[in-house]
């Protein structure tokens, strides 16, 4: 049987920052991706400064990036909006051009990345079976496979009786488009549900949703279906969809524990992203949790090995916990239209959207 130290599952951004910190100061981990190529995962595409200023940190040059300059933040809820200026500017990138530029930068630090490997399951002695029968044994195992469970390895979330799940569609940003929405992030804000939409590079938009099922079910479970009821119900959204081609196609993942926190950990097993903690899409901070988490579990197991394991993973559970639960506290209020239109005049106390902005972010 192989056998590998330390090994990443899983090419999204936690995995990869990991890899490039754990490269770059002489570990050789070797990362496996079940996908051939970085994909344009569901995501909503925009990057705070905080994580832009940690991607920096990791040698990742910002600005080469190509994504769309983000100032502001436009909140909608009915008929009413406030727009505010963020603490400093974020970034609205595609998942495709993120982590392929990640994992481009772990491969040049020296990380082994092997493309179109599925990590079937996790076994007892710190093996892993591979999806074609294969073993591969790790005393230090990085998992990263973020929205997604390993058998062997699941997180421990509760069931919810009508859980969060998350729609994207791709818009063409044609001018009219661009022009509306300029260097802003807007959160559109329905009954059970929210839409943020922001320009990405390639002329592209990235229109995606944090939604309760429930409210997917009474659309008949069609996300083409539920986008003409919102844009029935919400003027804004509809004026954005008009100026654009309407999408032909939605892409979808469920079961989102939005709040959710690896709190205990296992020696050897450093959870990471999604799996370490689940911040509220609408914090824009879910990719800044991956890549801190990837960078400090990787500096962590520089020190002191894979025991260091349970610690790190504890302390990034306290480090999460204030956003987290900031973001689950705004979640709860966005999502029941009484207090969303309350949130309209709330939010234009001046300085009350940018204290937000950056209470839910992680260091
Ligand atoms: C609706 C929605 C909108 C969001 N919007 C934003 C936003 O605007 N900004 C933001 O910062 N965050 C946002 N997020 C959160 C963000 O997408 C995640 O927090 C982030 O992707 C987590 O990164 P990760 O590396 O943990 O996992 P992922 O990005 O999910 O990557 C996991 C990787 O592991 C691979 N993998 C999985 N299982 C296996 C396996 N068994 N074997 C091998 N490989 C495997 C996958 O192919 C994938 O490449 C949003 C989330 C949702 C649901």
């Amino acid at each position: 049987m192989r056998r590998t130290d330390p090994l990443i599952v899983g090419g999204g951004p936690g995995g990869a920052a990991a890899a490039i910190a754990l490269a770059r100061h002489g570990a050789k981990p070797l990362l496996l991706e079940r996908h051939a190529e970085p994909q344009d995962a569901l995501c909503g595409g925009f990057m705070s400064w905080q994580t832009l200023a940690t991607l920096d940190r990791l040698g990742i040059e910002t600005n080469a990036l190509g994504g769309h300059k983000v100032s502001e933040v436009a909140l909608f809820a009915g008929k009413r909006s406030v727009c505010a200026r963020l603490p400093a500017p974020g970034m609205g990138l595609s998942r495709r051009a993120l982590d392929t530029r990640m994992l481009a930068r772990a491969g040049a630090a020296g990380a082994d990345i092997e493309y179109g490997v599925n990590v079937a399951s996790a076994e007892t002695g710190g093996q892993l079976r591979l999806a074609d029968g294969a073993h591969i044994g790790s005393g230090a195992l990085f998992l990263a496979t973020g929205k997604y469970e390993l058998r062997g390895l699941k997180r421990d979330v509760l069931p919810e009786r009508d859980s969060w799940m998350g729609l994207r569609y791709r818009l063409p940003a044609t001018a009219g488009l661009r022009a509306a929405i300029g260097g802003a992030i807007e959160l559109h804000l329905f009954d059970r549900g929210y839409a943020g939409l922001v320009l990405q590079e390639s002329a592209s938009a990235n229109l995606c949703m944090a939604l309760r099922r429930s409210r997917l079910a009474e659309a008949g479970g069609h996300p083409l279906d539920l986008l003409r009821q919102l844009a029935d119900e919400m003027p804004s959204l509809a004026a954005r969809l008009n100026e654009s081609d309407w999408p032909s196609h939605a892409d979808a993942v469920g079961l989102v524990p939005y709040g959710w926190r690896e709190k205990t950990g296992a020696d050897g097993i450093f959870r990471l992203g999604d799996q370490a903690a689940v911040i509220p899409s609408l914090a824009g901070e879910g990719i800044g949790i991956a890549i801190a988490s990837g960078r400090s579990a990787a500096e962590a197991y520089l020190g002191r090995g894979p025991h260091a394991a349970s610690d790190w993973q504890e302390r990034f559970a306290r480090q999460a916990r204030r956003p987290v639960a900031i973001a689950n506290r705004l979640k709860a209020l966005a999502e029941k239209p009484s207090n969303a239109g309350m949130a309209i005049p709330l939010a234009r106390i001046p300085g009350v959207l940018r204290l937000l902005a950056g209470a839910t972010r992680i260091a």
